[in-house]
């Protein structure tokens, strides 16, 4: 009799679509978030001694892809997004039941407003991602220092410097008090060059945007170089 999977709480991250996410957790630290729970879930006794714990693992459900069918093969974009290989051997969000893992840092537990939350960074989730459990982050068998990852074995790499133009530059001086870590965020997931495989790393004339909390964030690639050129709030 199958079990029936109901979401504990949900994360709010800084990432409002999926473009520019970085594929992984930890690749982008300065993506600070929070995780609230659903009523049944949220009272404190549930994550006494919590704290002990740098690191959580956030199994979540894809949600935003959930309604896709999984097929057997998927073209990672680590393989520049034309080699096909087993879902199962990916970490590809279109898989059967749609589940993901993502080892997280865990930056404080709150429950000031009687509202319970996890501050997190580090994630690769969007934000409102269904949140289906938490477990602690245990280094003596989390941890294989020595496992071997094939075409997945090392960090991306940063393919791209980043720079502001004038007037980014001056928008993201008005903004750096309320979003100390915005600065920082924009320029680690820019410089993974966020675009299709089949244009990374070569300058296009096209200008780009992702939603970081509440801003678009334009830029262009020019060579090796991505200038960041306009952060404008998101009309709603
Ligand atoms: N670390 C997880 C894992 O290995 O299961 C996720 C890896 S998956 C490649 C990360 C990507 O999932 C992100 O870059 C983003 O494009 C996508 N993603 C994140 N949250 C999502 C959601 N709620 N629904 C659909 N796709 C999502």
């Amino acid at each position: 009799m199958p079990i029936e999977i109901k979401p504990i709480g949900y994360i709010k991250t800084p990432y409002k679509e999926k473009f520019a996410i970085p594929r992984q957790p930890g690749l982008a630290t300065a993506a600070k978030g929070h995780i609230e729970f659903v009523d049944e879930f949220n009272s404190a006794e549930f994550f006494r001694g919590i704290e002990q714990f740098s690191h959580l693992w956030l199994i979540f459900q894809f949600h935003q892809t959930a309604n896709k069918s999984a097929s057997p093969l998927v073209r990672p974009p680590r393989l520049g997004g034309n080699k096909k290989i087993g879902v199962f051997a990916s970490r590809s969000t279109h898989r059967p039941n749609n589940l993901g893992m993502s080892a997280v840092k865990l930056e404080g537990v709150n429950s000031d407003t009687g509202k319970l939350s996890l501050k997190v960074s580090g994630m690769d989730l969007l934000d409102n991602t269904p949140i289906i459990d938490i477990k602690p982050y245990v280094p003596y068998s989390d941890c294989v220092p020595d496992a071997s990852a094939g075409y997945a074995q090392n960090k991306p790499e940063e393919l791209l410097s980043v720079t502001f133009c004038e007037s980014a530059a001056q928008q993201m001086k008005a903004l750096q008090n309320q979003y100390p870590d915005l600065r920082l965020l924009i320029e680690q997931i820019l410089s993974q060059d966020p675009r299709p495989a089949y244009h990374k790393g070569t300058p296009s004339e096209r200008l780009y945007g992702v939603e970081l909390y509440e801003f678009n964030v334009q830029w262009r690639v020019t060579l090796q170089t991505c200038v960041v050129e306009n952060i404008s709030k998101i009309s709603s």
